[in-house]
């Protein structure tokens, strides 16, 4: 059922980016809704890393430091999952999962992506502890440690050069990587970084601890932390809803094209966070948040002018006339 509530701002997503706008939002006297679902992208993750003053601050709570804010300034919030949307004369309607519809002047897209992660069993219940993707997240904590890299693309030998910043004990697990070239084979070994040929079958714990990659040949080599090449995951029903198109390859680093503030194609719909930026931290999906927020509301600034305008005109026109 439709919500008789007209908000200025519903904002889709509760993470690092759509918190910062809506409390940027509502510190402008908005009023505000965030639609959240409940799972960040680094959800999983015990510490969070390179957000400046808050090294090592469980995300979870970081978030609901964000929701505390938000609601402290007079903004809702509202557990769910927003289906559909669509605009029409100057309103947007927003569906959620549970049937509800929300009503507002202009929508925030922060709903980030989610990891859809390479079939190989172990990787899922390891994601986010020791099987890892980025190493300006997690580089310093695995320095030094026996690190291998799983080859699902050819980025991956990048990867693995990368990772060698970090440690001088790197694996490179070729996996689903045809063939390397002399070129590729030759800056590898320059830089001692080992090629482990053939499929990886299984990921070897002990306790609690990653040990080692089982091939499918049956040998295994021993590794503490594995680097992965997540597929990003958006929410498409929404997007295709709102004829939002993405851009970029398929799989990795789909996304949606924004302007510099986070205006996308449609009129009234701005974007911020990792749905339009995949390599973005939290503390530049946060900053996208505000950067986002202060437009939606130079731009609702601008209505509300528009429409004053007219109101003043047509008051003023029949005291024009009788003088
Ligand atoms: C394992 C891991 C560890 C990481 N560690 C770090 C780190 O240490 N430091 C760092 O800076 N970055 C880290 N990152 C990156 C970080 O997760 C992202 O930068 C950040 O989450 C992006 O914020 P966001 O607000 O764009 O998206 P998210 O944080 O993913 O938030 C999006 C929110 O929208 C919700 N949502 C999605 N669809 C809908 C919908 N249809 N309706 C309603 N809600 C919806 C989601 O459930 C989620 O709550 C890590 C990532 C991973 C995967």
């Amino acid at each position: 059922m439709a919500s008789a509530k007209i908000y200025d701002v519903v904002v889709i997503g509760g993470g690092a980016a759509g918190l910062s706008a809506a409390v940027t939002l509502c510190r402008s006297l908005r009023s505000v809704l965030v639609i959240d679902a409940g799972e960040p992208r680094n959800g999983r993750s015990t510490g969070l890393h390179g957000f400046l003053s808050r090294e090592g601050l469980p995300p979870a709570e970081l978030l609901a430091a964000g929701r505390a804010e938000v609601r402290k300034h007079g903004g809702d919030i509202l557990q769910g999952r927003a289906i559909s949307a669509r605009g029409e004369g100057g309103v947007f309607t927003t569906e959620l999962q549970d049937g509800q519809s929300l009503r507002s002047r202009r929508l925030l897209i922060a709903s980030g992506f989610e990891d859809e992660l390479p079939e190989v069993p172990g990787i899922k219940e390891r994601w986010g502890r020791d099987v890892l993707h980025c190493p300006y997240c997690h580089g310093w904590e695995i320095r030094h440690r026996a690190i291998g890299i799983l080859a699902t693309e050819p980025t991956a030998v990048h990867e693995a050069l990368l990772f060698r910043q970090w440690s001088g004990n790197i694996t490179l697990f070729q996996h689903l990587l045809e063939d390397l070239d002399a070129a590729e084979r030759e800056q590898l070994e320059a830089r001692s970084v080992r090629i482990a040929e053939g499929s990886v079958a299984s990921l070897e714990i002990a306790g609690d601890a990653l040990t080692g990659v089982r091939l499918t040949s049956g040998q295994v080599v021993a590794c503490e932390y594995l680097v992965v090449s997540p597929t990003a995951k958006t929410e498409s029903s929404l997007l295709q809803s709102l004829g939002l198109q993405q851009t970029g390859q398929a799989g990795q680093g789909r996304h949606v094209t924004t302007d510099a503030a986070g205006l996308t194609a449609v009129q009234g719909v701005w974007a911020a966070g990792n749905i339009c930026d995949p390599t973005a931290q939290v503390i530049a999906a946060a900053s996208a948040g505000v950067k986002a927020a202060t437009a939606i509301n130079a731009d609702l600034v601008d209505e509300d002018t528009r429409r004053a305008v007219e109101v003043a005109r047509r008051t003023a026109f029949p005291k024009a006339a009788l003088s």
